[in-house]
């Protein structure tokens, strides 16, 4: 970014920087979004860089139609009606989990490596003007350090995340509030997160479950929120053993597919779902990794491969 440029930039200038697989804060009527192309492992990883976060969770995908999630997701009858009514019709905050289609672009860090989609399409002027401008979804978590309050205002983002991110200025939300999730991979309704929308809301148009209690989900296994490799892993590998995958970091002359040759961390956890699935296939019957730094982003990673470790 060139350092005399405000950080709060106009949307021309917003969607340069999208295009250019740069993050850029926008408004959305829930709270401010850290935005980043959906399609970009390098574009979403600086996500997680900014943010600070500790772990790698599957990110929302910002759209501005039902017409660009049925190119990429499974979009049921039912699944449509409710996209028509709660945001064509309504304008209300929610968002649907669904399958994925086989050949999809979106980016395998920002799904966290599943075959689910979170989608949502946000009812803000500003937000629906750039998602409008874009061929490709939005990536957008809540624009806030992790552990810091999400932000309402632009200045709240500047406070939060400092003056490194670009912010369109588009006044202050008004729902505050982060939008309802709604399962609906099964074709009925499941409800993972309480917002703007209610089970009230929804029972009009059938049976809704929910898979929560008190805002905490009640069976995180099987809602299969996370994705691990089907073949054992282990960390802190240094050197291969017989039928191992070795997922290298820096210097590996044995490595199949090295993370990062440079040590770039920012390029690691890129590549890291995505290398993940390329090596759980035969003839490999394990996968090794080398040690990963654990400072800044590298904690996510050592967090995922942590947990992949324990489901496999
Ligand atoms: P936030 O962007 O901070 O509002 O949070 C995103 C939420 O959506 C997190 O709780 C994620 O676990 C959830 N989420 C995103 N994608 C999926 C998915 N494919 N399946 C289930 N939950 C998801
Ligand atoms: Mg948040």
């Amino acid at each position: 970014m060139n350092m005399f440029l405000m950080p709060i930039v106009p949307i021309e200038i917003a969607l340069k920087y999208l295009t250019n697989q740069q993050v850029v804060s926008i408004p959305t009527e829930t709270v401010y979004g850290l935005a980043a192309n959906a399609t970009s492992d390098e574009a979403v990883a600086k996500i997680y860089t900014l943010k600070n976060r500790p772990q790698f969770n599957p990110l929302i995908m910002h759209v501005p139609s039902i017409e660009m999630v049925e190119r990429w997701a499974i979009v049921s009858e039912f699944a449509k009606q409710l996209m028509d009514e709660f945001w064509m019709k309504r304008g209300v905050s929610i968002s649907f989990v669904l399958e994925l289609k086989k050949n999809h672009p979106l980016s395998l860090l920002a799904l966290a490596g599943l075959n689910t989609v979170a989608v949502r399409r946000p009812n803000h002027p500003v937000a629906l003007e750039i998602l409008n401008s874009l061929p490709f979804p939005l990536a957008a978590p809540s624009a806030n350090r992790s552990n810091n309050l999400s932000t309402t205002t632009a200045n709240h983002v500047l406070e939060s995340l400092g003056d490194g991110v670009p912010v369109v200025d588009g006044g202050s939300c008004a729902v505050g509030l982060e939008s309802t999730i709604l399962d609906m991979t099964q074709d009925q309704m499941t409800l993972l997160r309480l917002g703007a929308v209610t089970a009230d809301d929804l029972a009009p148009f059938g049976k809704v479950t929910h898979a929560y209690t008190e805002g905490a989900i009640k069976a995180p296994g099987m809602l299969k929120r996370h994705y691990a490799p089907q073949r054992p892993l282990k960390m802190n590998v240094l050197n291969k053993e017989s039928d191992m995958a070795l997922l290298g970091f820096e210097d590996c002359a044995d490595a199949n597919l090295n993370l990062s040759i440079s040590g770039n961390l920012n390029e690691a956890a890129a590549n890291l779902f995505s290398y993940l699935h390329q090596l759980d296939r035969e003839p490999f019957t394990s996968i090794g990794v080398n040690p990963i730094p654990d400072t800044g982003i590298g904690a996510a990673i050592n967090d995922r491969l942590k947990r992949a470790c324990e489901e496999g």
